[in-house]
């Protein structure tokens, strides 16, 4: 029935809301990881008042895909956690508030970042032979043989640049090693040693020269308010004539209007993007209809086995925390500024 709670157990071990409304074969997985020491509490449909009714009296929260908002919040009384099933928190939580209440944060290292990693090396590959658009040709019987011959490129040989050179970032790097590419990377915070750049052929750059050098722009950074757009209609301009861009990373870092204007006019050779600034993305998103464009629905971390992986690390780190033990992959908010 909409809006009820499903709820396994009812003792005094911590309540733990599942934020996100998903498939009962996704629930399974979550209950299997749960195991029993916690008493889980599943959503059984995507309604909202039932959500804040849920977490009233929950002690701590998993939050996926679905943002943990301050009206969430301000109806979780009890809440002593707020654990993140990934690695983005910033654009997925109101980390003010929970900064505020002295509510622990904590995120997943495991299962995200070889899923991302590879899935943005498909991107590339794809972008760089339009196989979203060969594929869908194909199937109304258009035969591209020769068509797409002129425009499609090998990624041996291209200049990538890494957006942020941090777990998945740096996993890039290493996956690019075989394809023969030279890579360049920015990040304020992250510089590898000498013998890592030269290992992996990365040396790292400022966010201009990149931009403007870089035949493949992949972006591995958070979405914060420093970094909202920060593939503006200016930088998309500076690209490089003929270069890809692949965003695996979040929606709201990239101008998705001039983006599109960008790829139909030729400008850039082609997009590989798995997230967008509205999720889903509403159907007006010119990026829907453009050719150029390799879409999926955030799906980067996306696998089972990043799935197990995860939970299995989240209910590890809950039981661990209401256990009396240290948290693992807390977030320090008082430190956090953007
Ligand atoms: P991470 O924290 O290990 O790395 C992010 C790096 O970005 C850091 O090294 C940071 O210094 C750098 N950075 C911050 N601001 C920057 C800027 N202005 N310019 C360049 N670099 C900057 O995080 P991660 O695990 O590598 O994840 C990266 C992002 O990927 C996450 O924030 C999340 O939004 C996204 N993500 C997407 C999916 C998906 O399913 N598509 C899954 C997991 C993560």
């Amino acid at each position: 029935m909409a809006g009820e709670i499903q709820r396994t157990g009812s003792t005094n071990r911590p309540r733990v809301l599942y934020l996100s409304h998903a498939p009962e074969d996704i629930y399974d997985v979550v209950r299997r990881m749960a195991g029993d020491e916690v008493d889980l509490v599943l959503m059984d449909s995507n309604d909202d008042a039932a959500r804040c009714a849920a977490i009233a009296d929950c002690d701590a929260v998993i939050v996926a895909s679905y943002r943990l908002t301050g009206t969430h919040l301000a109806a979780a009384k009890k809440l002593q956690l707020v654990h993140h099933q990934g690695v983005g928190w910033h654009d997925t939580t109101d980390w003010q508030t929970i900064r505020d209440r002295d509510i622990k944060l904590a995120i997943t290292l495991s299962g995200s970042t070889i899923s991302v990693a590879e899935h943005t090396l498909m991107l590339m590959l794809a972008a760089c032979r339009h196989l979203s658009h060969a594929d869908a040709e194909l199937r109304k019987g258009k035969w591209l043989v020769n068509a797409l011959r002129t425009r499609s490129r090998e990624v041996m040989g291209r200049t990538v640049g890494i957006i942020g050179m941090g777990r998945i970032g740096y996993q890039v790097a290493e996956r690019l090693l075989p394809f023969g590419t030279t890579g360049l990377y920015c990040d304020p915070h992250v510089t590898l040693d000498a013998a890592t750049e030269q290992r992996l052929n990365m040396h790292k750059t400022d966010f201009d020269t990149l931009i403007s050098t870089s035949d493949i722009v992949t972006l591995h950074l958070p979405l914060m308010a420093s970094t909202h757009n920060i593939i503006s209609k200016d930088i998309i301009d500076r690209m490089k004539p003929g270069s890809v861009l692949i965003n695996a990373a979040r929606g709201g870092l990239v101008d998705e209007g001039a983006l599109d204007l960008a790829l139909r006019r030729g400008h850039l050779q082609s997009a590989g993007l798995d997230v967008f600034e509205g999720e889903p993305p509403s159907d007006d998103n010119p990026l829907l209809a453009n050719p150029a464009c390799i879409l999926t629905p955030h799906i980067a971390a996306g696998t089972r086995d990043a799935l197990e992986q995860k939970l299995a690390a989240v209910f590890d780190n809950i039981k661990r925390f209401f256990d009396g033990q240290p948290l693992e992959n807390e977030i320090n908010l008082h430190q956090h500024q953007d």
